[in-house]
């Protein structure tokens, strides 16, 4: 199963790095990726493919449902790095309609003992969007209520972005913008979100 990666790094040194020799060698040096994507770890939401973006570019964290998480250090660590150290002035949190993260959030009682534990930091998205479906009496069909969802977990984790004291003041500082984006499988285009709370439009 994993013999094909080896084959494709083979063609990837024969067919693209030895053409790009120069490029590669300067990326090797340094990097200044301009954007921090924070994503799902869907295998078909592949970032450097969907926005045509080039090693170097892009610096990734990808995780279960796109989640930015108060107790994760991993993308604490992440953030700091981009933030503080690699002085990235824009993040994109792109979630992705069909997300089977997302999908979970209606399957609390089964039997995983990790996933229901990380989507604790999105049940609220749900919650949201079915409070608000409720009070205008909308019996959506499950499809439509799922990608609303998704919408809505990339607004929250917007919103939980904002809890870092670093990424707060960057952004007040004007040198920081977190942008809320989401991909569709279907067109292969991205939508891009607005969020009530963040101060700056995204664009
Ligand atoms: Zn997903």
């Amino acid at each position: 199963m994993i013999t094909p990666l080896l084959e494709g790094n083979k063609r990837f040194v024969s067919e693209y790095f030895e053409k790009e020799r120069e490029f590669f060698r300067g990326l090797a040096k340094d990097q200044k990726p301009t954007v921090l994507w924070i994503g799902c770890s869907d295998s078909r939401v592949p970032v450097n493919t969907i926005t045509q973006t080039r090693p170097g570019e892009v610096f990734v964290h990808r995780n279960v449902g796109n989640i930015v998480a108060s107790n994760d250090w991993n993308l604490s660590a992440v953030l700091e790095f981009s933030i503080n150290h690699l002085n990235i002035p824009d993040i994109v949190i792109c979630g992705h309609y069909g997300c089977g993260g997302i999908n979970a959030l209606d399957d609390a009682d089964g039997e995983d003992k990790y996933i229901p534990i990380w989507l604790n930091n999105a049940y609220k998205a749900r919650e949201r969007v079915d409070e608000k479906l409720q009070g205008l009496h909308i019996d959506m069909p499950k499809e439509d209520r799922m990608k609303l969802i998704v919408e809505e977990n990339v607004r929250l984790q917007l919103e939980h972005l904002q809890e870092y004291p670093f990424v707060r003041r960057a952004m007040q500082a004007k040198t920081l913008n977190i942008h809320g984006w989401v991909y569709d499988m279907e067109s292969g285009e991205i939508k891009v979100m607005k969020s009530h709370k963040n101060r700056q439009q995204p664009s």
